[in-house]
Parts: structure tokens; sequence; C-alpha cells
């Protein structure tokens, strides 16, 4: 990818990715504006709307008076987290931001949201939501979607299983003894990951859906 720079109407810079054809993507998302621009080279924006974050840019890409503190960038960063919440935050997408726009994969991790929380048996355990509230399995990372009407207590206590690591929350992740401190949920969480990802044989896949929903690095 090439960059551009420009100023925008609120004289922040922004960077314009341009493919090796000259095509180019969108600032915000990262998707192929095939014929079209974001901004034309003087700055000015071409009224064009994003067919995938849906930002008309001159419209509504820089900060509303609900975000005017921040810069423009910060406020694309809101837009690309609903952005992202919408497939949920699926890999592709992910990648879309990191390898056409070079956003740091550490920033994109910290939009997610992390809770402290407690289990039925009181202990403390900490969740991961994706911007849109799903939580994200503590065993494999991957979203669980439709869980809206749930507690974290009763996600926790749910006796549902992961489609994912087939966890059955509940029954899997819970002690036959009373709680003990040295053996926390993450510790218990700790070894179901490990069997789970003994059994996909340490895929990349797995490995990059801890490190982005869980912030977890794992190595064989
Ligand atoms: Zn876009
Ligand atoms: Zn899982």
């Amino acid at each position: 990818m090439k960059y551009e720079y420009i100023l925008n109407s609120v004289g922040d810079q922004i960077k314009l990715p341009f493919d090796e054809e000259g095509i180019a993507y969108c600032p915000i998302c990262g998707v192929s504006l095939e014929h079209c621009l974001a901004y034309y080279p003087c700055g000015s924006p071409s009224e064009e709307i994003c067919p995938s974050c849906n930002i008309q840019f001159g419209d509504d890409d820089v900060p509303t008076a609900e975000y005017k503190d921040l810069s423009t960038e910060e406020y694309f960063d809101i837009i690309r987290k609903q952005w992202l919440g919408r497939f949920p935050w699926k890999q592709e997408k992910v990648n879309q931001l990191i390898n056409i726009l070079g956003i740091d994969p550490d920033r994109l991790r910290k939009m997610r949201t992390k809770h402290h929380t407690q289990n039925h048996l009181g202990e403390a355990c900490v969740m991961y939501r994706d911007p849109q509230g799903n939580i994200c399995c503590p065993v494999c990372g991957i979203v669980w979607e439709d869980t809206s009407d749930w507690g974290f207590e009763n996600f926790l206590a749910s006796l549902e299983v992961c489609p994912c690591c087939s966890t059955q929350f509940f029954l899997d992740d819970y002690p036959d003894t009373p709680p003990n401190p040295h053996n926390p949920p993450e510790k218990r969480w700790t070894a179901l990951r490990t069997a789970w990802l003994n059994k996909v044989d340490w895929s990349d896949q797995a490995i990059t859906q801890l490190k982005n929903n869980l912030d977890l690095d794992v190595s064989r």
C-alpha cells in the first residue's frame, strides 16, 4: 500500500491508502473504494459514501458534537469499533484494518472491553466483550452472539456449550470442591484451553483468536 496525507476540514491529518494500481481505500475501514476517492488531493471531501462503513466523506467524517474533544483519528476508532462490531470482529475485517490501513494490532485489541466479574461461586474472573457487548468465550475466545439478555453471571452458569471449544459452562469449568484460591477460574479455563488447543493442533487460527479476543499469547 502507498499512503498520501491530507488535512481535513478540522485541520487533522488523514492518511489515505492506495494500492499499486492507484485504487483508493477507505481511510476508516480499509475497504476498496474502486473508482471513487474519499478525499481529493487538495483535502476536499468527495461526498462519496463508503459501501462498508457507510461514512459519507464530507458529512459524518469529522468528530460530532458528542466527540468534539477527540481528534479525527480517535473519532475514526469509534466508527471502526462500531463497524467491527457489526460482523462482529471477523478476522478478515480486523486484518483489513491491519493490512490496508497499517493499524497497530495492539491498538485494535485495546478496543475490546475487559470486565472484572464474579461467577456463581463468588470467584473473581475477567471476561472480554466485543464493542457490541457480545461475550468472548473465556476458554477459546470466540465471540458469542445473541447473549445480550444474559448477565455475565448467567453466562458463566448458563450450561451453554461453546460452539468452538465445546466447553459447557457451569459444568466443565467449575470445580468439584468448594472454591479454592489455588485453583481460580482462570486456571481452570487455562486447562480447558490447552485441551482445546491440543485438539485443534494449535492452529494459527486458534492462536490468533486467543490473541485478538482474549489478549493471550500462547505457544505450544
Ligand atoms: Zn469505510
Ligand atoms: Zn469456547
